[in-house]
């Protein structure tokens, strides 16, 4: 059997990160920044106020209480200013650029809040309250670098930097089709021997939590031949494809019908439990790279997070790798198999101990959607004991 490790290895060896793209900012959010962003100016671009309040010298209110002439009204945006000469002030705004002659802002809070005067109750030291050019950012200063993750605030200073589109490595498109003759879309009606499909869902769920744009195809039946239609269909538009099911032993796998022939996938039995039929290869001259999971809904769900999460990495230009792992101790005594890693589900408590849930079949997903950590149980261990030391990867 092969081993977990040697499976992902040869995944990450044949998936590629996305070739850079430029796109607009709206559609930056959760890419891959591909190329260094740098502020043409820089930031703050002038000298502005930090508060609301008057734009003095700082001479002028060395002894106080003062009242002083208030000869101009800066707003944030205004661009005509008059400068402030000595005994003046200037009534100024949050992010108004301070004028010519003042050194110091006193807010509004310390005066009367006047607007033909103003009497001003305490002193302040020059550059009081004033936002300096370039305090922020100095122009031609590096504000991202690429391989950097673009959330809200790394979309924000793109476009802080004055920038429109950016170049990044995309939202991997993934397609997701479960496949079995037992399986009924939820919101239908369930005949005798159907199933609700869960794993469709669960799988471009567990996409979309990656980093990377699910579509969910839905489910097709075992007909390896409508299996491949359907592949055929959706591979267009897919930078990889998961599907659950039909990879087992038995009669009735269309996944493992449809793919064989093709030569580019291989059916392996991988050393885990559970999980333990695994598909991988690449479909057509694109070569997409296709997960085949088994259909067990723990079971396809432990191997997204194992092996198509780590490749959904590589192919959005981060390092891939296997998931983190946690020190834990067990709150009852573990069992796994000899020869194959074992990953139960379990309830992590800050404390650092884990509680393996009630239910540890492949097929109990209820029981999987009350864990919140897999307990991982290397190939040469057995048992562990109660309060034994175990790795966990937090779910
Ligand atoms: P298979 O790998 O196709 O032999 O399926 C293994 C088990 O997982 C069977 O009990 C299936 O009914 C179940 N199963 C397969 N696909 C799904 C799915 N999409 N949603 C829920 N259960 C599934
Ligand atoms: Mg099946």
């Amino acid at each position: 059997m092969k081993s977990v490790d040697a499976h992902l290895a040869e995944i990450l060896a044949t998936v590629r990160p996305l070739a850079p793209l430029e796109v607009d900012l709206e559609g930056a959010l959760g890419t891959t920044l591909a190329e260094e962003v740098s502020s043409p100016v820089p930031l703050p671009p002038f000298d502005n106020s930090a508060m609301d309040g008057y734009a003095v010298r700082a001479a002028d209110v060395a002894a106080v209480p003062v009242t002083l002439p208030v000869i101009d009204d800066v707003a944030a945006g205004s661009d005509e200013l008059r400068a402030v000469g000595p005994g003046h002030a200037v009534r100024i705004m949050t992010g108004a650029p301070v004028p010519a002659g003042a050194d110091t802002v006193i807010p509004v809070e310390w005066t009367d809040g006047g607007t033909a005067s103003v009497r001003i109750e305490r002193s302040a030291a020059a550059g009081n309250a004033i936002r300096r050019a370039g305090e922020d950012v100095q122009a031609g200063e590096v504000v991202l670098k690429p391989g950097t993750v673009i959330g809200p605030a790394q979309l924000g200073i793109i476009a802080g930097v004055g920038r429109r589109r950016v170049t990044v490595r995309p939202r991997p498109r993934v397609v997701v089709l479960s496949t079995g003759a037992e399986l009924v879309d939820p919101g239908n009606p369930l005949g005798p021997g159907q199933i609700w499909d869960s794993n469709s869902y669960t799988l471009s769920a567990a996409v979309r939590a990656a980093g990377a744009d699910g579509f969910r195809v839905g489910s097709v039946g075992d007909d390896p031949a409508a299996f491949l239609d359907t592949l055929d269909t959706h591979l267009v538009r897919a930078d990889a494809v998961v599907t659950s099911g039909g990879v087992s032993m038995g009669a009735y796998e269309p996944v493992k019908e449809a793919l064989t022939p093709l030569g580019t996938v291989r059916f392996e039995k991988v050393a885990m439990q559970p999980g333990m039929p695994q598909g991988f290869g690449v479909l057509g001259d694109d070569r997409v790279p296709i997960f085949a999971l088994p259909g067990n809904p723990v079971s396809s769900f432990v191997s997204f997070m194992l092996f198509v999460r780590p490749a959904l990495d590589r192919m959005r230009g981060l390092p891939p790798g296997p998931p983190a792992t946690v020190a834990a101790r067990t709150a009852a005594p573990l069992r796994s198999p000899a020869g194959k890693r074992s990953f139960l589900r379990g309830v992590l408590g800050a404390d650092g101990v884990v509680a393996p849930v009630h239910g540890q079949g492949s097929h109990q997903l209820a029981a999987l959607a009350a864990a919140n950590a897999l307990i991982v149980l290397p190939e040469d261990v057995t048992e562990v004991p109660e309060g034994g030391a175990v790795e966990v990867i937090r779910l």
